[in-house]
């Protein structure tokens, strides 16, 4: 299509609408995702928008080809939780004299996002495009930072903890618009103490000065004809407004990350970026994945209700075992992405019985056909009823189920819904290569086992005797005998089997 749609719908925050993604440019994709803050290993919530933005990175691939996406996630180095992780685990070594604390820093940080590098390559997340540091880009933070100042938009002010450079949120006429909220509503109810040196108390922090023992750059703001100088580090969202900037331009395609961060950090971002730029608009789509929670509550360091990527992948903590990262993408992929999550073991369970199943399609198809599966995908050649899902703002619950009724049909002998399965697994990023040949045999045929068990039941539901006994037979004659019983307390039907040698 001429103006560059393709079929492809999602859901804009911002507009609080589905919507045709029409490109800027169809020759250059452009989409920037929250990437993490480095200061200790990510937790399974994290991989959540990792996932999900890599999946619409391989849609939008196999849409306009894989030389017209540019993909950029960022890792955020600058933060305070990072210069005090550096005193926690370097603090004697500095207060020595060994170690500086811009060294400790760096140690920390670059520790940590080698083992994101490890954790979501795991999950078959391909790299993106440009993977920028906040740390790279400080000269654009405070050339920003002082453009805003420029246009009316920042003020400096001496605040409990040092001078700020603060923006000005009702410098913005329609500041507000990503998360809904008025200016008006936030002042009249607003809960957070209203700090003295602030013109309004949702004025946000550009740039603020550091002290000895927090990293600091220097940096000289004209206020007024007049140079201040502040020693200082950034605030938190200027560093996504510089380095999309830097990467994609001032206006670009999609722009995502969790729900969390609808408020305060997209819309600030959105606020500091639109007035920088004058442009009405930062990014035309703003998308956010829903929450992973355990038992309600959303993932996060500070409930203390987390698990690491790197714990699920290398451990045994959580449910007694390890789970491969197949697992773990699939365990999230089960569910539409602006749903939340519930992380249990049961859900790993399932997401692995599917996985397994796969795997048995994949052990089962021939050479030729797993490579005509690749060369299809090569070719771009995807097409279906799993393509229309996805196309529909990535429904992967719609096609996770249809992807599932193919493995079914392909382990009962359907060539080409085995060949559909393949492909999709593929290009939804599960590596069947090696994994899945490598699946315990009893394992698969457990689950093979349960599913025609199933399937038994619904065929008795329905009082089709004949094909209840097939089944039965059937399974008999392979040595497993199925006794029927009731359940003793809600009275349902239940069916066990035993092995017969
Ligand atoms: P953070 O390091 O907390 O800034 O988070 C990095 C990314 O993970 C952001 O896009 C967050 O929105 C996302 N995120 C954090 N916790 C969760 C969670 N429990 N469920 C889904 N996404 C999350
Ligand atoms: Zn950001």
């Amino acid at each position: 299509m001429s103006d560059g749609s393709t079929g492809l719908r999602l859901y804009n925050t911002l507009t609080r609408r589905k919507e045709d993604f029409v490109p800027l440019d169809a020759d250059n994709v452009r989409m920037y995702v929250c990437g993490p803050t480095v200061y200790d290993f990510a937790h399974i919530g994290n991989a959540r928008p990792v996932i999900v933005f890599d999946v619409l990175y391989r849609l939008l691939r196999h849409l306009y080809g894989a030389e017209h996406v540019t993909y950029a996630r960022n890792i955020t180095d600058v933060d305070d939780k990072i210069n005090a992780r550096a005193l926690r685990d370097f603090g004697s070594e500095i207060a020595a004299g060994r170690l500086s604390l811009n060294d400790a820093i760096a140690r920390v940080t670059e520790t940590t996002t080698n083992q994101f590098h490890a954790d979501v390559k795991a999950l078959g997340c391909l790299e993106p495009t440009h993977e920028p540091r906040a740390t790279g880009h400080i000269d654009g933070m405070v050339a920003m930072a002082q453009a805003l100042i420029d246009k009316g938009h920042a003020y400096v002010a001496s605040g409990p903890e040092g001078r700020e450079v603060l923006f000005n949120v009702s410098s913005m006429a329609d500041y507000g618009q990503l998360s809904n909220r008025r200016l008006e509503d936030q002042q009249a109810g607003a809960r957070i103490e209203v700090k003295d040196h602030k013109k309004n108390p949702g004025d946000f922090v550009l740039w603020k000065e550091s002290t000895a023992d927090q990293p600091g750059w220097p940096a000289r703001f004209h206020v007024a004809g007049q140079g201040v100088d502040i020693l200082g580090r950034p605030g938190w969202h200027i560093e996504c407004s510089v380095m999309s900037e830097a990467l994609l331009g001032q206006k670009f395609d999609i722009h995502g990350g969790g729900i969390d961060l609808i408020f305060p950090h997209h819309e600030n971002e959105l606020a500091q970026s639109r007035c920088a730029h004058g442009t009405e608009v930062m990014a035309n789509v703003w998308m956010h994945n829903g929450f992973l929670q355990v038992e309600g509550r959303k993932m996060s360091k500070s409930e203390g209700n987390f698990v690491t990527i790197h714990d699920l992948l290398h451990t045994e903590k959580f449910g007694g075992r390890k789970w491969p990262g197949e697992v773990l993408r699939l365990a999230m992929l089960m569910t539409h992405y602006r749903e939340p999550i519930d992380f249990s073991v049961r859900r790993l369970e399932e997401a692995e019985d599917a996985w397994l199943r796969w795997g048995e399609v994949r052990r089962k198809a021939s050479e030729d056909d797993w490579l005509a599966v690749n060369q299809t995908l090569h070719r771009g050649g995807l097409s279906g009823d799993v393509l229309a899902h996805l196309l529909e703002d990535l429904n992967f619950y719609g096609a996770f189920a249809l992807m599932q009724s193919d493995a079914k049909a392909g382990l009962a002998g359907d060539r080409d819904a085995a060949m559909r399965l393949l492909m999709h697994a593929v290009f939804l990023g599960f590596d069947l290569g090696d994994a899945a040949v490598e699946a315990s045999v009893p394992e698969i045929e457990e689950i093979l086992l349960r599913d025609m068990v199933a399937e038994r039941l619904a065929f008795i539901r329905e009082k089709n005797w004949t094909e209840a006994d097939r089944i039965r037979d059937e399974l008999l004659e392979q040595g497993i005998q199925l006794k029927d019983g009731k359940d003793p307390e809600t009275g349902e039907r239940v069916t066990t089997w035993e092995v017969r040698r």
